[in-house]
């Protein structure tokens, strides 16, 4: 019997594990692929995530540093940075590796190449099925991520309006001609992809160029990417992926009797940015402490619920408010893109959301006194 078994190696279950790891829970993490994997990403990692490490960022790891965006609808584009980073760039077969050796680091087992296929609670622990193996553990964190179906035992899979499409392909380029282009900033594209947006972020040997929008509002996505590389200029032959994207800020369920949701499978992801990485982070680590409150230090089962509780304290406000941020921005495009991109002081203030120096509470209220959207 675990006290925890963490289920997939992704960012959120990877800092679960550690998190677990150090504590000094008995954990094992179960993981479908063999490390490095790749993950269809933009690879941003805000400063927000990289200050929930407990441990420095590799050199070798960072690709690419960013202060500014450059915010592009139609023929309209205005560049605005800040005099300090925001953004560090990522490949995340690289990032997501370290993680994950950073769980194992603390003496957790991990088993890659192996699928967890169930997850049964019953009153005193949760049996979790693979294929090679059927284990029990007295609690089970499910950072499945956006695909799979394991998190259905919690809450029903999204409807079209709660998830988001993305394709995302890598360009190769050269560091001086990335350099020329976006120098120290990445690009978003409005009005590309039905409620959400294209973008162009430098890494050190390509750009990583995508298109994400709400699923139900981007039937075509890969027409969408194809015109958008198109566009850009982006004229070879490249492999595209897709994945799936949850909208953070609706109202999921997160927590069972035995079992607890982090990351994409919760469904904790920035609404109008997409960003993800910060929250998967926190919310493992979050699970695992909440978890060994109970293992370690005579807490009771029904303590589970404080991870629903942490989580809306810690960033559960700001996702609501991304949420209703980008649900104003797309709700009249034509008008709202238009101010966004003539706007110095809006794509400024938009910054202060990305380095979380101004929530998106108070940068909506700033929003809708400064400008008439509608
Ligand atoms: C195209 C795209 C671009 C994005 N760009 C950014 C960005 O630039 N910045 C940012 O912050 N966020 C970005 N995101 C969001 C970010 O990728 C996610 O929020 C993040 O990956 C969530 O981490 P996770 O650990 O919850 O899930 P994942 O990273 O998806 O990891 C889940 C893991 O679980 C494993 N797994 C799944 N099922 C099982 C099973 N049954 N048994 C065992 N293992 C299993 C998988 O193999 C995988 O390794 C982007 C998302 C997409 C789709």
């Amino acid at each position: 019997m675990y006290d925890v078994i963490i289920v997939g190696g992704g960012p959120s279950g990877a800092s679960a594990g550690r998190r677990a790891g150090i504590l000094g829970l008995d954990a094992l993490l179960l993981e479908k692929e063999d490390f490095p994997r790749y993950k269809p990403c933009g690879g941003a990692l805000s400063d927000h995530a990289i200050s929930y490490l407990d441990f420095e960022l590799p050199e070798e790891v960072i690709e690419w540093e960013v202060t500014g965006a450059k915010v592009i609808f139609k023929e309209q584009m205005i560049e605005a940075h800040k005099d300090y980073r925001l953004l560090t760039l990522v490949s995340r077969d690289v990032f997501d590796n370290l993680l994950l050796e950073k769980a194992k680091e603390t003496g957790i087992k991990v088993h890659t190449r192996e699928k967890v296929l169930s997850c049964r609670e019953t009153p005193e622990f949760v049996e979790v099925e693979t294929k090679e193996n059927t284990y029990r553990a007295k609690f089970v964190i499910i950072s499945e991520g956006a695909h799979g179906l394991l998190k259905t035992c919690l809450r029903p899979l999204d409807t079209k309006d709660e998830y988001g499409v993305c394709v995302v392909a890598e360009v190769p380029a050269e560091v001086k001609e990335i350099e020329e282009r976006l120098g120290k900033a990445i690009e978003m594209h409005f009005g590309v992809a039905g409620g959400g947006y294209g973008w162009v972020f430098p890494h050190k040997t390509y750009y990583s160029v995508g298109v994400g929008g709400i699923a139900r509002d981007l039937p075509h996505p890969k027409e969408a990417m194809l015109e958008f590389l198109k566009e850009n200029g982006f004229e070879g032959e490249y492999k595209l992926h897709g994945h799936k994207i949850p909208r953070g800020g609706i109202k999921r369920k997160v927590v069972g009797s035995r079992i607890l949701l982090c990351g994409d499978a919760a469904g904790f992801v920035d609404a109008f940015s997409g960003e993800g990485l910060a929250y998967a982070i926190r919310s493992g680590q979050l699970a695992a402490e909440v978890i060994s409150g109970i293992c370690l230090e005579g807490g009771k089962a029904k303590d589970l619920k404080k991870y629903e509780s942490l989580c809306q304290a810690e960033f559960g406000t700001h996702l609501k408010y991304s949420l209703m941020f980008s649900k104003v921005m797309h709700r009249f495009p034509e008008k709202t893109f238009r101010i966004f991109t003539s706007s110095e002081k809006m794509v400024d203030k938009y910054l202060e959301v990305v380095g979380l120096s101004m929530d998106y509470k108070d940068f909506l209220r700033w929003s809708l006194l400064n400008f008439k959207f509608k």
